[in-house]
């Protein structure tokens, strides 16, 4: 018998996707999910709206005022202060850090939105690559996986959410109500391999793969988890898996140990 969500309101099914170690409820409209999307959404880190804790959160989802995070964004004073317990001091600050929230970086609003396995650093990593929440929502599987950090399983998460019906309806909410979508990117890192990225495969005889990445790094080159079109060079090492057979159909430039000591060597 499937597992069902534990809000007596709900009682949709609940699901753990392989390899996870959460549980789910695939109910849309689940309360519970509904209050813990919108207090995420909310809460320090994330949005920081001030003044809208886990207790109001609980009234506006109740009095049907918030049905998703962007509709916070469209709350007027007036209707707060119809609430119980809500004085006119209480709703003008809410109003006020409501107004401050559509302003906050990039990186924070895609933290916000909730996307499994996307905390705040990748959400960072993310926004300084794309630079804007529309070029993040088009990114294919390829492109997302191709930044450094983002493997496969979270290209897949945040490639789903965005092509998630819902999600598009709360996005689209969220630019009318003006929200920033965009943000500046990262000054470009300096060093005699900025703008290359490489990717590291295989087993290295003089030093530790993660060695070799932070060695590239400190030269100003990205590091890639996988293989993409935008790959500047694998560096190839004992028993390389399939990344080297990706890098031979896009042919990728390859490195052998070799050249890869003689590359550090000769730009330190
Ligand atoms: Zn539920």
């Amino acid at each position: 018998m499937p597992r069902r969500c534990p809000d007596p309101a709900c009682g949709g099914e609940v699901v753990r996707p392989e390899g996870e170690a959460m549980s789910y409820c695939v109910n849309p409209s689940c309360p519970a999910q509904a209050f813990r999307w919108l207090t995420h959404f909310v809460g320090r880190g994330a949005m920081d709206i001030e003044g809208l804790g886990e207790q109001w959160a609980a009234v506006l989802l109740e009095r049907g005022l918030v049905k998703d995070p962007a509709d916070v964004f469209f709350l007027t004073r007036e209707q707060l202060l119809e609430l119980e317990r809500m004085g006119p001091v209480l709703a003008d600050k809410i109003v006020a850090n409501i107004e401050a929230a559509k302003k906050r970086p990039l990186s924070r609003l895609l933290f916000a939105l909730g996307i499994r396995h996307v905390g705040s650093e990748i959400a960072d990593t993310l926004a300084n690559e794309f630079g804007s929440l529309d070029a993040i929502a088009g990114a294919g599987r390829e492109a997302l996986e191709g930044v450094p950090a983002v493997g496969p399983k979270i290209a897949e998460r945040v490639y789903g959410y965005f092509r998630g019906e819902r999600q598009r309806r709360v996005i689209e909410k969220l630019r009318r109500a003006g929200v920033r979508m965009e943000q500046e990117r990262a000054a470009p890192t300096e060093g005699p391999l900025a703008g290359q990225t490489f990717v590291v495969t295989g087993t290295l005889a003089s030093m530790a793969r993660s060695e070799a990445e932070a060695r590239l790094k400190a030269l100003g080159a990205s590091i890639g988890n996988s293989v993409t079109k935008k790959t500047t060079c694998l560096v190839v090492g004992e028993g390389p898996g399939s990344k080297l057979q990706k890098a031979q159909e896009y042919g990728t430039k390859l490195m052998d140990e070799q050249e890869l000591l003689r590359l550090l060597e000769s730009t330190k």
